[in-house]
């Protein structure tokens, strides 16, 4: 638990900026599952619910992690992914692929497009962040481990 961790490094709480979230979402129940869950763990969140718009979002924010959508109205997910990942400003960024449909293939044409992981919905929302966690660690900063002796 990651208060305890905190308590044992002594009374300072932790200076590090909280971790921002882009959600590239266009169902707007999902986007609020996933906004809610994010925030409720200490995390902030950009949203939108275009490919395009994910592109400029991640360019002017430069958020720690993007959750993708695959399906979005205007460009798809995977092009999107594709271009953020071709820019030098967005390509650290990790991108966890997010899809409605377990579709053949999906897993595979999100990690070749360039995404760094894949979850497919319905999202279990342990799963889920865990994966975050996995990626940009908790809201507050600090990976877990980076508190192990
Ligand atoms: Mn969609």
């Amino acid at each position: 638990m990651r208060e305890n961790l905190y308590h044992m490094q002594g009374d300072e709480p932790p200076r590090v900026a909280t971790k921002r979230i882009l959600i590239v979402e266009d169902n707007e129940l999902n986007m609020k599952l996933l906004r809610d869950v994010l925030e409720a763990y200490g995390y902030a969140t950009i949203t939108t619910a275009e490919g395009a718009a994910s592109l400029v979002l991640a360019r002017e924010n430069r958020p720690d992690l993007i959750l993708m959508d695959l399906q979005l109205p205007d460009i798809s997910g995977f092009d999107a992914v594709r271009q953020l990942k071709d820019h030098e400003e967005t390509r650290p960024i990790p991108v966890v692929a997010v899809t409605a449909f377990a579709m053949v293939g999906d897993e595979r044409k999100a990690l070749t497009s360039g995404c760094d992981a894949y979850l497919a919905k319905p999202i279990l929302l342990r799963d889920f962040l865990e994966l975050v966690e996995k990626f940009i660690g908790g809201a507050g900063g600090q990976r877990e481990t980076a508190a192990a002796p």
